[in-house]
């Protein structure tokens, strides 16, 4: 019943009634007659503009507030460039190019058929080919895809990377799967997927869910149905097919190598400070790494079931026992270490006290009631290894109490840019030493470093990372797509 759904969420008022149901009344309010302060934070100009995006995307409450942090900060820029708001150009940016939705039935061992949605979104190819993981989590729904797009155009962007944005994934869950069924339903995925990517068009990576095995399996089917060894369809390819070294470690190095340049504006460094990370799975487990060498004591990391505390700092190497050889729970962790360390069930990492916190694992994860208990115990920079782990509430709290805030968009780019350093090496049939790829990823982190402090200071806002990571990543863009006319 298009006309009730369309009266419910105001819709009606469109051409053509939007897809809101029942949960969509919050968000979908219709684009016209926005009253001023009726979306806090927004620029005049931009705020119709907004509406519109929130009522054509009703029901997708990560996708809005990925959008709204980012028309949060360009509202400086359309206040000194207006003609950033000509041409439809910010609606544009807000329109993925194309979105894929499809069907992945695949047979579990007991020989039962069962069916995931998978997703692919190419957002923007303004800068080059689509670029993105891809996520394997029963969460996964068009929202996170799109959200996680949408930051994508503008994190590649930082990079200075000829990479465009994209994301995919599917709402399988691949915990307790055998090795059988993740290839199984790693084919099937790919199956689908392979008419839409090439090393030209889109290339796809990991994600939650999605590590060196399944990229293999991605890989192996692709080649089948392709007929071509393309190796730069994927990337996070294992080194005997195609990978680069330091991928599986670039997001964690990146965000750690970005938080230090951010501490040395203060005059501080890691060395001897305590450090909780969340999450156990490859961005954490790199960051702990690349925190251990610069001096760090990491105090807790954690999994989805709960976090463990080791008063004599978390022995990484026992995590990666646990998680990267016996794919098992970070509970475990107690039971093997013994003394000092603990094991605690559910939410709550963030009470640990810390002088830094690296989160991890997931959207939304730290809330508004977590940074202030991390204020509180005295932590002075926070870096975002996960995308949007903070909510907008967190980000508040850190930015009115001083705290150096690295957002993801800018401090998790290692791994994309990484990413792309892998496509390079695999257009060039060339394969590098680790130092010489971590002495770039050092470089480029330390360039995204800069070029936020640089368009923070110069559009009036010195410190503020979060404006200078959305502007300067808007504006390359924004460019981009003016030079190549209306698209
Ligand atoms: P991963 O290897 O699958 O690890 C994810 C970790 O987060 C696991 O320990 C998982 O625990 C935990 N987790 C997931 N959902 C959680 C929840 N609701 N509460 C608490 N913990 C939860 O994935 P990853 O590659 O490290 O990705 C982590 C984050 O980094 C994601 O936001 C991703 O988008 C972002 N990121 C990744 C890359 C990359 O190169 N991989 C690059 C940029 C950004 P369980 O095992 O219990 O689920």
């Amino acid at each position: 019943m298009p006309a009730a759904i369309g009266r419910r969420c105001g819709c009606e008022r469109r051409k053509r009634p939007c897809a809101a149901r029942d949960n969509a009344a919050p968000s979908c309010l219709g684009p016209v007659k926005t009253k001023r302060n009726y979306l806090p934070n927004i620029d005049e100009r931009l705020e119709p503009i907004l509406s519109e995006v929130l009522s054509r995307n009703a029901g997708e409450p990560e996708f809005h507030q990925a959008v709204r942090e980012v028309f949060e900060s360009i509202g400086r820029v359309v206040a000194k460039h207006p003609a950033y708001a000509d041409d439809a150009l910010i609606e544009r940016i807000c329109e993925p190019e194309r979105q894929i939705i499809f069907r992945v039935p695949w047979v579990d061992d007991s020989g039962k058929t069962r069916v995931n949605r998978g997703f692919r979104v190419q957002y923007n190819s303004a800068l080059g080919p689509y670029k993105g993981g891809i996520r394997f989590h029963p969460s996964v729904n068009l929202s996170i895809i799109k959200f996680l797009g949408f930051e994508q155009i503008f994190k590649n962007a930082l990079t200075g990377l000829p990479i465009g944005g994209g994301k995919g994934g599917a709402d399988f869950d691949p915990r307790g799967r055998s090795d059988g069924e993740i290839m199984r339903f790693c084919q099937s995925f790919m199956t689908e997927l392979y008419c839409h990517i090439g090393d030209k068009t889109d290339v796809p990576a990991g994600d939650i869910g999605v590590g060196g095995r399944e990229i293999g399996y991605m890989f192996g089917q692709y080649k089948r149905l392709a007929n071509r060894f393309e190796a730069g369809v994927l990337t996070g390819k294992g080194m005997l097919y195609g990978g680069s070294r330091a991928r599986t470690e670039a997001t964690g190095y990146g965000n750690t190598y970005f938080v230090q340049s951010m501490l040395g504006t203060k005059g501080e460094s890691f060395d001897g400070k305590k450090v909780v990370v969340s999450g156990s799975g490859n961005v954490a487990i790199y960051t702990m790494e690349k925190i251990l060498s610069f001096g760090g004591r990491i105090m807790a990391c954690s999994d989805s079931g709960g976090y463990i505390v080791d008063e004599q700092g978390i022995d990484l190497d026992l995590v990666k026992e646990i998680k990267l050889l016996r794919r098992g729970r970070i509970s475990e962790y107690a039971r093997l270490k013994g003394t000092g360390a603990h094991y605690i069930e559910g939410s709550g990492i963030w009470d640990v006290p810390c002088d830094v916190a690296m989160p991890s694992a997931t959207q939304n994860e730290l809330t508004g009631r977590d940074a202030l208990a991390l204020v509180k115990n005295g932590v002075i920079a926070v870096g975002e290894g996960a995308n949007m782990p903070s909510t907008p509430e967190a980000v508040r709290v850190f930015q009115e109490a001083g705290v150096l805030f690295a957002p993801g968009k800018a401090a998790n780019a290692g791994g994309v840019a990484t990413s792309a350093l892998e496509m390079q090496q695999n257009a060039s049939r060339d394969s590098w030493t680790f130092e010489r790829t971590e002495e770039r990823l050092a470089e480029i982190m330390r360039n995204i470093h800069d070029t936020c402090a640089a368009t923070a200071d110069e559009y009036g806002a010195p410190g503020d990372y979060v404006l200078g990571a959305n502007i300067a990543g808007f504006v390359r863009v924004a460019e981009a797509m003016k030079a190549q006319g209306v698209i």
